[in-house]
Parts: structure tokens; C-alpha cells; sequence
């Protein structure tokens, strides 16, 4: 069973490219210039944590699984 959803709002990304930056084995930019997480649902929270800390946008929620 995941332990954590990650979700990300590409309404609310503005392509920064921190999140992959710090966590480039869960968030990648799209051609469309906007980020999305690899992974939605991860065993532990690892750089996804740090990648929504760092988003100037609050865009990224790391969030327990139900
Ligand atoms: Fe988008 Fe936030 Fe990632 Fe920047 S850090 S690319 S604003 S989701």
C-alpha cells in the first residue's frame, strides 16, 4: 500500500523547475512547461517532500495515503 499521495496543480505551477531540480526522480517538466510528479503515489516521502517546500507557488501537496 502507498503511504503518500503526491498531487501537483499545473493550474497553480508557473514552470519553475525547482521541483525537479531537488527531486528529479519524482517531478520532471513538461514540454508544456509545466511540472508533474513521476510518481503519485510513493512508499516514502524521500526529495517529493523538500520538491513541495520549494515550490514559490505551494503548488505540490504531499499528503498521508487514506
Ligand atoms: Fe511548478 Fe512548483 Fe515545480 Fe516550480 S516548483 S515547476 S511552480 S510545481
Amino acid at each position: 500500500m502507498p503511504s503518500f499521495i503526491v498531487k501537483l496543480d499545473q493550474n497553480k505551477c508557473i514552470g519553475c523547475g525547482s521541483c525537479a531540480a531537488v527531486c528529479p526522480e519524482n517531478f520532471e517538466l513538461q514540454d508544456s512547461g509545466k511540472a508533474h510528479p513521476l510518481h503519485e503515489k510513493i512508499e516514502e516521502l524521500g526529495c517529493s517532500q523538500v520538491a513541495a517546500e520549494s515550490c514559490p507557488v505551494q503548488a505540490i501537496n504531499v499528503e498521508p495515503a487514506e
